[in-house]
């Protein structure tokens, strides 16, 4: 039942689907929904989940007291970029979100020199951590549009939100991974979990062996609109809180879509992400691997909702 001190800025509907409440008027919220659209609700209906208080990142931060929002890119009926093995990038995405998540909710001991993490005390679990696009029906997997994905992040008082994705049409051959990470222009802790998120992917793919390609200006970026001065990428412009978008490896090349098929290389980047938001939460390490980008005209699809997205209700 729903009473006033159980309100709660992040909703839970009967069919376990997680959104932001944007309003209320008296039993009625509305909410944010996957498709991008507003939907009155009825309170009775709802379970609410109580915000945390926003805790700021660096030296002193308590892991436990972090939330951390992982956005596996695309969904539904947006598969994203695909590999030449067929395999889509959406799926990708979700199992390496998911694998992030398992390990954000245990507490591990890394050995920081080796970048492996074992089973451990020394960093408790994330105090909570949500997953866009996957709570509610099992097996979810629904098209989930950018203003959703930033309007959970912002009312759920995120650390931080990552958006994870794997890339396609990269400029050439690389000597190492040709991984990437944008960050939010004029957000400092944005770009420091860009370095760091950089740093830790670097590390984790430098064990695999296989022909990388990459883009000339690899590394922590930013991509501006045409203004020169707002972010490109929608989930980077809408979200309230630090983000970043994550590309781990070129889906569109033959060597690493056939990695990204395996789930040794899915852990590596799922542990990757683990390293970089423990030390952005609790260290005031700066990251690295920031580059200037050149400029680009070529669009990326929008992420916007299509009209005939659906929200997705249980059978
Ligand atoms: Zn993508």
């Amino acid at each position: 039942m729903w009473d006033d001190r159980s309100f709660g800025p992040v909703a839970k509907a009967h069919e376990g689907l997680v959104m932001a409440v944007v309003d209320r008027d008296g039993r009625w919220f509305l909410l944010r929904t996957m498709c991008d659209t507003l939907l009155w609700a009825d309170g009775s209906q709802l379970e609410f989940i109580p915000a945390a208080d926003p805790v700021g990142p660096g030296h002193g931060t308590l892991f436990s007291d972090a939330v951390v929002v992982l956005d596996p890119g695309h969904g539904g009926v947006n598969h994203g970029a695909q590999g030449p093995n067929g395999l889509r990038e959406e799926a990708v995405n979700l199992d390496i979100a998911r694998r992030a998540r398992d390990l954000l909710q245990e507490p591990h001991l890394v050995d920081w020199a080796t970048g492996i993490i074992y089973p451990g005390r020394d960093i408790p679990a994330a105090g909570r951590v949500w997953v866009t696009r996957t709570e509610g029906p099992p097996e979810a997997d629904y098209e989930a549009g950018l203003l959703f994905r930033a309007a959970l992040a912002g009312t759920a008082g995120a650390t931080a939100l990552v958006s994870i994705h794997n890339n396609a049409a990269p400029d050439g051959p690389s000597e190492g991974p040709g991984s990437e990470t944008f960050y939010m222009y004029r957000d400092a802790d944005s770009r420091r979990l860009a370095g760091l998120l950089l740093e830790e992917m670097r590390s984790s793919f430098a064990g695999f062996d296989v022909p990388w390609v990459g883009d000339l200006d690899a590394g922590a970026k930013y991509r501006l609109r045409e203004d020169g001065e707002t972010d490109y990428y929608g989930i980077l412009r809408r979200a309230r809180v630090p983000t970043v978008i994550a590309e781990g490896a070129f889906i569109s090349s033959e060597p690493e879509a056939a990695l990204l098929a395996t789930p040794a290389f899915r852990q590596a980047y799922a542990e990757a992400i683990y390293r970089a938001l423990v030390r952005f939460v609790t260290t005031n390490d700066p990251g690295s691997g920031f580059t200037t980008p050149y400029p680009r005209t070529t669009p990326a699809g929008s992420g916007d909702a299509r009209p005939t997205c659906r929200v997705p209700t249980q059978p």
